[in-house]
């Protein structure tokens, strides 16, 4: 197919903590290398398998309130009493570049990120097949305590309010489909005339042709 330069696809994915944003988020990496994840800073501690600069860059609270007075985050949210933020650099940099941005943020960071930057968006909600899926998935992904998995749970009553904010809602019953249906969503952004940048002087060429055939 052929390739137009286009600005490059802000991809926000939301869900109550459990229901597999990481795990969709991780496939359509390997599957797709345009889109990245917007690295978030974060106050909370770091999982086993997280990685420092990769999932998220883990700061002290003092750094984060320096931060956000100098301007530098697009936008912050508190979750499940700790702070995130999505540093304003880079994004811009990506999307001039025509390169798409995953951002694995809340409905808080969802609605601030409307705010500034409507036009490059488009949101995913997702929702999990049951509760007692949600707290198995919680509990087998092994990474928070109890205490930690009771209250994300009650957060997701919160969360799942939200999920009429968003473009579209899915729910990430089997993964691969899952995978599936949010490689179909950013495949139709890439293509949405507002987002190719060249498409008039291509056109022009095409009835530049007819007219040469005399
Ligand atoms: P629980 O879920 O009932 O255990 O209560 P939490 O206090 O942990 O969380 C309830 C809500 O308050 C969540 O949306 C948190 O993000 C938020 N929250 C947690 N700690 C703080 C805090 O220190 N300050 C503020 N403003 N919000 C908080
Ligand atoms: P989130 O990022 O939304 O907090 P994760 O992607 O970490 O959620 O998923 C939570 C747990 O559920 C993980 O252990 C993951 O392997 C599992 N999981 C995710 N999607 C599915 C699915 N469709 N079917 C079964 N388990 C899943
Ligand atoms: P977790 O601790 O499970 O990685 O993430 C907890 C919650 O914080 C999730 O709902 C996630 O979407 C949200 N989150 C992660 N990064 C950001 C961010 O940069 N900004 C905002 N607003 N929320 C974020």
């Amino acid at each position: 197919m052929m390739d137009f330069a286009r600005r490059g696809v802000m991809l926000v994915i939301a869900s109550p903590s459990g229901a597999g944003k990481s795990s969709i988020s991780r496939q359509l990496f390997a599957q797709d290398p345009n889109i990245r994840l917007s690295v978030s800073i974060t106050t909370r501690t770091r999982r086993t398998d997280e990685i420092d600069g990769t999932h998220y860059h883990f700061i002290d609270v003092p750094t984060f309130e320096k931060m956000r007075e100098r301007g530098e985050l697009l936008e912050w949210a508190e979750v499940h009493g700790n702070y995130y933020a999505t540093p304003r650099e880079k994004v811009e940099e990506r999307l001039s570049a025509g390169k798409d941005i995953l951002f694995d943020i809340d409905y808080q960071g969802t609605l601030q990120l409307y705010e500034n930057c409507r036009d490059d968006m488009v949101t995913v909600f997702i929702l999990p097949p049951s509760i007692a899926e949600l707290r198995a998935r919680l509990e087998r992904r092994a990474q928070d305590s109890e205490g930690t998995i009771e209250k994300r749970l009650r957060n997701a009553r919160k969360e799942m309010e939200h999920y009429s904010e968003y473009d579209y809602v899915l729910v990430n019953e089997d993964l691969e489909q899952s995978v599936q249906m949010v490689r179909s969503i950013l495949a139709s952004a890439r293509l949405q005339r507002g987002r190719q940048t060249r498409l008039e002087g291509f056109v022009d060429e095409l009835k530049a042709q007819i007219d040469a055939l005399g």
